[in-house]
């Protein structure tokens, strides 16, 4: 029996139940729960904020838990192991961005790890739970030694900014920006800086910038500053984390000719953008979505290497409606993570 938390319908109720797994197929892996990361956009699929929300709906896509059970077909995994799972669940695995290792790109659709259907249509509950059940080709191993709460929200946050920074090939001739300095910011500078970047924040919060600093950025700047005028034309590169509505147009001026701003935060309502900041200057704005599973577990790798982490709050299932509204408001450093191991002595 699977326990977890729940809602009924779009929102943010949440209620302990217990629901059914699939039954364990030859390829499934089931993994006993220890953590789960809170990421921004259980938020937005608990709400509906984009529709298609399927209820009722458990959340949570950032699990980390020991494998306790395998199917007979399962190879490369054994009971005991600590694994990860992000935001893929399955996918077709023959299309083209399948072979290419980009799953969150499959023709056919992914199935994400909750909120979603798998290939015989069942619909799949998250990590807001004692148990998980999943095709062993989507695990993420955790390196041993691992602080795994830390590394929970590496599994969509940290992939989400790793994805970008090796994408446009962050080392140590590059000069980055990164805008916001949350859940996804937080990281961005962490691998950024152990890539070999020269990293710039900015983030309107004093407190943030001190921690920027203190997680590797080189400068951090309040966005109004006028300090921000000696970047003009610097940046090879700006990732934008930011998930509300802001200004893209303050940033572009800071990139150097043919430098890219990236999208990897989603804000739900319209950007505007002044077309002649990107035509002039040969610049371009680019948008990253999560990453594949290939990349997933090489980013797990060089985190654990880099002694690299996500900066949490634990705190328990009872405790994540009061999550969710701090993460909200912007309340949050720098991601909060469930304790799950509470739920599978009930
Ligand atoms: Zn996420
Ligand atoms: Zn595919």
């Amino acid at each position: 029996m699977t326990v977890a938390y729940q809602l009924e319908e779009a929102g943010t109720r949440l209620s302990k139940t217990t629901v059914e797994r699939r039954p364990l197929g030859p390829r499934d892996v089931r993994l006993d729960l220890k953590y789960c990361g809170i990421c921004h956009s259980d938020l937005v699929a608990a709400g509906d904020k984009l529709g298609g929300g399927m209820y009722p709906m458990v959340p949570g896509h950032e699990m980390v838990g020991v494998v306790s059970e395998m199917g007979v077909q399962v190879e490369g995994v054994s009971i005991g192991e600590v694994v990860g799972v992000g935001c893929i669940a399955d996918s077709c695995r023959r299309c083209q961005p399948c072979e290419s290792g980009d799953e969150h790109y499959c023709e056919t659709g992914f199935t994400l790890s909750f909120n979603s259907k798998d290939p015989e249509g069942r619909v799949n509950y998250g990590g807001y739970a004692s148990d998980y059940v999943v095709d062993y080709d989507y695990l993420v191993p955790i390196p041993d030694g691992a602080d795994l709460a830390r590394m929970a929200p590496l599994l969509c946050g940290g992939i989400t900014v790793y994805t970008p920074l090796k994408r446009f090939k962050v080392g140590p001739d590059t000069t980055l920006c990164v805008l916001g300095m949350g859940g996804l910011g937080h990281l961005a500078i962490q691998f950024a800086n152990a890539m070999g970047a020269r990293v710039l924040v900015a983030s309107r919060s004093a407190a943030k910038r001190a921690d920027a600093k203190r997680l590797g950025a080189e400068l951090a700047l309040d966005p109004e500053s006028e300090e921000l005028q000696e970047w003009v034309g610097q940046c090879d590169l700006i990732l934008d984390t930011i998930s509300n509505p802001h200004d893209l147009n303050q940033w572009f001026p800071l990139l150097r000719r043919g430098g890219k701003l990236c999208l990897v935060g989603v804000p739900t309502d319209q950007l505007q953008v002044f077309p002649a900041l990107i035509v002039f200057g040969d610049r371009s704005l680019e948008g990253s979505l999560i990453g594949g599973i290939a990349d997933t577990r090489e980013m797990m790798q060089f985190a654990h290497a880099h002694g690299l982490g996500a900066e949490i709050e634990l705190v328990q299932p009872d405790e994540i409606e009061g999550a969710w509204h701090r993460l909200h408001e912007g309340d949050v450093q720098y991601r909060f993570v469930i304790d799950l191991e509470s739920l599978s002595n009930d």
